[in-house]
């Protein structure tokens, strides 16, 4: 029997509007190499000056996860040679991180939990990208010197559902804290997994492989199956000492296996050292004081929901599994609905129309339009049938709840004159069907209810128009 061991690293790049050491922007989507300056081309003499912004994004994530804070902390150089780094070495933390002992809490389906321990986040530069034209190779550093916040735990995972929960709860903490945008596509949440296996019951750990460069939760999952898988193989065909070794590996998502790319250097290799042109990085009590508030996260917001709306566990998971869904459901709160309400006509109506194919922030119902439409079936203005009427309406086109509400003749009338004289009618105009419901065919009740409805062309408000008929009938 064996335990897979998994320790994962995140490279997040953090959203602030220029880069960590210059004062060029972040946006890299512009024209190759124009956010470019002496400092991150690193032409010599030019000195990096740490942006404060930085700080502040670590010390947030930092009180998010219940981890030391080291007010005092310093920059190391990683030296490596590769055409993206112009300087032929990173400025990272090596030997005092800014962060450090923190965990986050994995929550299983079957309720329970479980503590992952994150050792270290540290601040570093990213590099820029090199793009391979046909036989040209090209070299943009708009990304180079971009602020990244590497977050890294101990290897406390023991399956690939482990490895997920943790990346997806880590996912969501970066987007509610809004100190990135942790697009997985874009390289702004980077995952290098770390996999080892071991005889179960054996606590030593063993040679693991790290594989990089993995842009989907699906996939992550996947590799490290497969390459799980690969290391039992060897493992039992007792060949594990000489196809296991510590190295690099790419997945290959279409054949679905993981190759070598490179050995993994040591420590050793990148020759650390203190960067000299830095002063360290202080956190003083005032700045402490302003950057360890942070907004209410998943876990607590979740929480919230179930005690105060009497939500169930599902679909307070749901609502707040993203902090778009989260935000779009308090401000459907705020047109004073009920809880009960805005869940379905979030979570049910206006989802099933956006097809899991359009961002709830791109939705073209908003959530004050559709807290609103909410409202007007909680005051009884239009039945939750014509609502939905008048949400696939909103869906196409940009009108206002009311505007729609009146140009497709969906009010209710519960105007109880206009009822009254309706269902007064009605009564006068079957005298035989009113004496055989006196004499006891109840049946006849919704022979009436229908009348009235058909004569109102639907508008009647059916509540009150059985109010009014067991009112006049007796
Ligand atoms: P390095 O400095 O070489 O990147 P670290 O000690 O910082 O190595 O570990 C990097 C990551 O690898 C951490 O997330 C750690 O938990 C994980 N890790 C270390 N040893 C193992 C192992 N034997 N199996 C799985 N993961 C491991
Ligand atoms: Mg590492
Ligand atoms: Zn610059």
């Amino acid at each position: 029997m064996f335990e897979t061991v998994i320790g994962l690293e995140v490279h997040v790049q953090l959203n602030t509007k220029t880069k960590l050491f210059c004062s060029c922007p972040t946006s890299f989507n512009h024209k190759q190499n124009v956010n470019t300056c002496p400092t991150c081309l690193a032409l010599p003499g030019a000195l990096p000056v740490l942006n404060k912004e930085i700080l502040h994004k670590a010390v947030m994530l930092g009180t998010a996860i219940d981890a030391t804070v080291n007010r005092t902390s310093y920059f190391d150089r990683k030296s490596y040679f590769y055409p993206d780094s112009p300087s032929a070495y990173q400025i990272t933390q090596f030997y005092t991180p800014i962060i450090q002992n923190g965990e986050l809490d994995i929550n299983f389906e079957n309720g329970s939990k479980k503590t992952i321990r994150i050792g270290f986040a540290h601040i570093e530069a990213d590099a820029g990208k090199n793009i391979h034209d046909g036989n040209i190779s090209k070299v943009d550093l708009n990304r180079a010197g971009t602020p990244l916040l590497e977050i890294v735990t101990q290897p406390d995972m023991r399956s690939a559902e482990e490895a997920i929960l943790y990346l997806k709860k880590l996912h969501s903490i970066i987007r509610y804290l809004d100190i990135g945008d942790a697009n997985m596509q874009e390289g702004s949440f980077r995952v290098d997994v770390n996999v080892s296996i071991r005889p179960k019951g054996d606590d030593k750990l063993y040679t693991r492989v790290e594989i990089k460069n993995i842009n989907s939760f699906k996939f992550i999952q996947k590799a490290i199956e497969v390459e799980v898988a690969r290391q039992r193989e060897a493992w039992e065909d007792g060949v594990y000492d000489d196809e296991i070794c510590q190295e690099t590996r790419l997945y290959d998502q279409d054949k679905n296996e993981t190759r070598s790319m490179r050995g993994k250097e040591e420590a050793a290799d990148y020759r650390y050292f203190p960067e000299p042109d830095l002063l360290k990085a202080v956190v003083t009590d005032e700045m402490m004081e302003i950057y360890s508030k942070i907004p209410e996260l998943p876990d607590a917001k979740r929480g919230r929901f179930i005690k105060d709306y009497g939500m169930n566990e599902y679909n307070a998971n749901v609502i707040t599994s993203s902090v778009e869904m989260a935000h779009f459901f308090e401000e459907m709160m705020e047109q004073g609905i009920s809880a009960k309400n805005a869940t379905t006509w979030l979570t049910v109506e206006l989802q099933a129309r956006l097809k899991g194919e359009v961002n709830i922030n791109n939705s073209p119902v908003n959530a004050q339009k559709l807290g609103f439409l909410v409202k007007r079936i909680e005051d009884k203005t239009i039945s939750a049938k014509a609502a939905k009427e008048v949400l696939d309406k909103l869906m196409t086109e940009n009108l206002d709840v009311d505007g729609v509400i009146d140009a497709l003749g969906l009010k209710q009338v519960t105007d109880m004159g206009a009822l009254e004289t309706m269902c007064d009618e009605i009564i006068d105009a079957n005298p035989e069907k009113v004496e055989q419901y006196k004499g006891g065919k109840e049946k006849l009740f919704g022979f009436f209810v229908g009348q009235v409805m058909k004569a109102s062309k639907g508008s009647a408000n059916p509540q009150v128009v059985n109010e009014i008929l067991k009112a006049k009938l007796g």
